[in-house]
């Protein structure tokens, strides 16, 4: 194949990380063609509006969260904020729960009033002393015991990694927090907001804002290295794709998304469940631990994005195994696929022109904030190493 040109920087991957790296060495004068096999920018982050008008995460829910405000103030110079307190909920045992485990959930455990003093009591008597827990089910029992890890854990976990929570890594679960107050927010990050026009948006602006930007969609990396030459070379895909999968295939699983949107007739019929005009379910996120339902999850983002529209679309996440016509969504985290993955990054340590950011090429369950922080990172290395153009 003919080379189109050169460019100073190629990067495979129109993701948080592709497109921040890229903005960064463009700020510093550098040319970066950016590349991405989607026909669309922003990774699994990209959000779109539906058939039914309704704002949508079309890759599963994206939460964005952060305690750090270096990140924050960064993204900050692209987008204003909708400040969100992601509240979720848990359905089994036919009912709905206050999730993640706080002083209601307990009062609903019960069926009547409690405290927070009888609480902390009923947790001392209740957990399963471990003092360093190795695995997922062990960082559970320890803090709530064996009924509730079962109740909302266990089989959560199970339906969604096709691992028992004892061949998972400990912080699986336990990035779920626990609490014995009455807060019943999903994430504990100081700051906790999505974009206020959408992350595509953001995505937009990000791209706007770097003029020495040129951005390919609908070209895979074989086809871009052919295409362009260049200096150096910046991978966001997963590694174990870069080296054609020498060692094998490492594990992943991946989603089947499921929407269904309703009118404002149809959803007048749910405000007995959901609690208000406009909604499916009373919640922006609800789980389904049981193993008798096939779907792990129902997102329904209008609560988060508090976008004003009648219709609304709720989405079922089921999960899957991952195969190569899949998305490769999670690494799966525990000793076994970080030892296969090793092998691979031992190969990345001999590459001098060649860097590899973000989740699936790090193989690690990184969220949004984590991979704006690391791709920031990776273009002041690469802007020492190399120098600015300004
Ligand atoms: C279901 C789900 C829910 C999530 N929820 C949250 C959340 O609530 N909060 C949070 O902070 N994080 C969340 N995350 C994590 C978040 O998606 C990642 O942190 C972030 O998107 C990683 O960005 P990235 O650029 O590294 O990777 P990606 O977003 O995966 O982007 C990589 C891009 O590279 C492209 N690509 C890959 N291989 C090739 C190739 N060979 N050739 C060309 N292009 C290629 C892909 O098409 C993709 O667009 C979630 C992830 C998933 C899967």
């Amino acid at each position: 194949m003919q080379t189109d040109s050169s460019t100073d920087f190629l990067i495979i991957g129109a993701g948080f990380s592709g497109l921040v790296v890229a903005q960064r060495l463009a700020a510093a004068g550098w040319k970066c063609v950016i590349v991405d096999r989607r026909d669309h920018l922003g990774g699994n982050a990209y959000d779109r509006v539906d058939a039914a008008g309704v704002l949508i995460h079309p890759y599963g829910p994206h939460y964005f969260r952060s305690n750090s405000q270096r990140i924050v103030d960064y993204l900050s110079a692209f987008t204003e904020w909708h400040h969100v307190s992601y509240t979720i909920k848990s359905h089994t045992r036919g009912r709905y729960w206050s999730f993640p485990i706080n002083l209601n959930t307990f009062e609903e455990y019960l069926g009547r009033e409690a405290s927070t003093a009888e609480f902390s009591t009923w947790l001392e008597k209740t957990r399963i002393p471990i003092s360093e827990p190795k695995n997922s089910e062990e960082m559970i029992i320890s803090q709530v015991g064996r009924d509730l890890y079962e109740l909302f854990f266990e089989g959560y976990t199970l339906k969604q990694w096709k691992r028992h929570p004892r061949e998972l890594d400990a912080s699986v679960c336990g990035r779920i927090p626990i609490r014995i107050n009455r807060d019943d927010r999903y994430l504990s990050e100081t700051f906790q907001a999505l974009p206020k026009h959408g992350y595509s948006a953001m995505f937009e602006n990000i791209l706007n804002a770097s003029p020495g930007v040129e951005l390919h969609l609908g070209v895979d990396f074989k086809e871009a290295r052919a295409r362009w030459s260049h200096r150096h070379l910046i991978f966001s895909g997963a590694i174990d794709e870069f080296y054609d999968r020498c060692f094998g295939a490492l594990p992943y699983r991946s989603l089947r998304f499921e929407p269904e949107s309703f009118s404002a007739a149809q959803l007048h019929t749910r405000q007995a469940i959901s609690g208000k005009p406009g909604f499916w379910q009373p919640a922006m996120q609800v789980n389904y631990p049981s193993p008798d339902v096939p779907f792990t999850r129902i997102v329904e983002i209008k609560h988060a994005t508090g976008q004003q529209i009648d219709s609304s679309t709720i989405v079922r996440e089921y999960p899957k195994d991952w195969t190569p016509d899949d998305e490769p969504f999670y690494p799966v985290p525990n000793a076994e696929s970080r030892e296969a993955y090793q092998r691979y990054e031992k190969l990345t340590q001999q590459e001098s022109r060649v860097s590899f950011i973000g989740r699936l090429a790090t193989y690690r369950y990184y969220n949004m904030d984590q991979v704006t922080g690391m791709a920031i990172a990776e273009a002041d290395k690469l802007i020492s190493k190399y120098g600015t153009q300004s």
